[in-house]
């Protein structure tokens, strides 16, 4: 078998449920037939999570800082009804969760944009790439419901044993209490993965906080972003023809609405949740968000932005035919492959990948694509194709392109 050869092997994290399904057709029907596939594998699966008590997902993290790159399949982040269903020792913690932490990385999450179906802000041209911080803010918060009336402090003990103290309210009644932090190292990692990954793309960067209103919080990210720009990045970036902006959160997301795309949004861990969600649901469909993790020391994890697809998998497991969409899975994939070619110097790789992709829309263009497309698709000769159906339907098109 005379397939596009590698060097390094990708780290390769197998997840669950219809996604662990797509995984091994995508790598039987598309990958493997033309590439001479090397890649350390890691089974995220749940029962395998639950089998390692989670040291699986550790040791995959810690091969992807040796390796750089690494695909992820969707896994499940276990709740109270999978306790059961898995026969679970714990309720193991998100393996995305474990390998952020581990990465110190951003998330960055972007829609394939496609003809034929037209994102729902009709100016939007070009995708808006959107990077969430992953620390911090609210999501690793301290609350206190007040019972009643009483003063309410702000206390700092340094390690010295020094106390600051200021007074956040004093109630007449009852209320509530919150407590949030965030540190100088994760806002600095957070703010060089943004500018490295603007360059890399070649894309303007835009960032926006509350600091007119929280002059000392949100201000510390505006002035640690407009430092290390300054220090690191400026020069970089006029080279490379981009800018950074500023402004402040609600500006953005009216100049959002207005805009034609074609940018790198960087948010704070709230705003980025509710972000990306808008941003991905306004551009059509959750199937067509691709994913990748970058931490400040060049390691890159790829993945699709949606989850295991638990509904069609227990119509699978009935024997029923499927409609998922395992466009942003092969985006995983195909995302993969190229830093892998570009790191090791192999355009053959990263040249297939780009064909993969491109016969991917094709597919779609040519108005064979899975339900969910269809609805909003304004292609008017359209056939509406089942999940492996529409794998073998791109693999038609790849032999064509290659
Ligand atoms: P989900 O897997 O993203 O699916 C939610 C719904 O969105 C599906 O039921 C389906 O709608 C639609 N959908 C999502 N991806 C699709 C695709 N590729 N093709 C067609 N339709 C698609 O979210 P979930 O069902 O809430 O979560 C399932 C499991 O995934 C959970 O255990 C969760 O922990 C996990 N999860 C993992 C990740 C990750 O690993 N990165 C991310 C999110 C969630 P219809 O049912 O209407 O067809
Ligand atoms: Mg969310």
């Amino acid at each position: 078998m005379n397939g596009i050869a590698m060097k390094t092997p990708l780290v390769e994290m197998d997840g669950d449920e219809m996604t662990r399904i797509l995984w091994q057709w995508i790598k039987d029907i598309l990958i493997l037939p033309y590439v001479d596939l090397k890649t350390e594998y890691y089974d995220l699966g749940l029962k395998h999570r639950n089998d390692t008590n989670d040291q699986v997902t550790a040791e995959a993290g810690m091969a992807t800082k040796r390796l750089g790159v690494a695909v992820k399949c969707a896994t499940i982040t276990p709740n109270a009804a999978r306790m059961p269903e898995y026969g679970l020792k714990q309720m193991w913690k998100s393996p995305n969760g474990t390998i952020r932490a581990m990465l110190d990385g951003t998330v960055f999450r972007e829609p394939i944009l496609v003809e034929g179906i037209k994102p729902f802000v009709s100016v939007w041209k070009k995708p808006i790439v959107l990077a969430r911080h992953a620390y911090g803010d609210v999501y690793k918060n301290t609350e206190f419901k007040v019972p009643g009336a009483g003063k309410a402090e702000l206390v700092f003990t340094d390690e010295k044993g020094h106390v600051t103290r200021q007074t956040i309210h004093d109630f007449d009644g009852p209320g509530i209490i919150q407590g949030i932090h965030n540190t100088d190292g994760s806002i600095s990692s957070f703010a060089r993965s943004c500018f490295t990954y603007a360059l890399d793309r070649k894309i303007d960067l835009w960032f926006a906080t509350k600091d007119t209103i929280s002059k000392i919080y949100d201000h510390r990210f505006k002035d640690i972003f407009q430092d290390i720009f300054e220090a690191e990045f400026k020069a970089r970036f006029k080279e490379a023809g981009i800018v950074y902006f500023y402004t402040l959160i609600d500006d953005a997301v009216a100049r959002v609405m207005r805009c034609e795309g074609g940018f790198l949004w960087a948010c704070k861990n709230y705003d980025g949740d509710v972000m990306s969600d808008m941003v991905a649901s306004a551009f059509g469909s959750l199937a067509m968000m691709t994913s990748v993790l970058v931490s400040p020391d060049g390691f890159y994890e790829y993945e699709a932005a949606h989850g295991t697809v638990q509904r069609h998998y227990y119509q699978h497991l009935e024997g029923k035919q499927t409609s998922t969409n395992s466009i942003a899975t092969i985006f995983a994939w195909t995302g993969a492959l190229k830093k892998r070619g570009e790191i090791d110097g192999l355009p053959k790789l990263v040249r297939f990948a780009e064909m993969l992709e491109r016969a991917s829309l094709l597919t779609i263009e040519e108005g064979v694509m899975p339900k969910e497309l269809a609805a909003m698709s304004t292609i008017r000769e359209k056939r509406v194709v089942h999940s492996m159906e529409f794998i073998d339907e791109i693999r038609i098109r790849l032999d064509r392109l290659l």
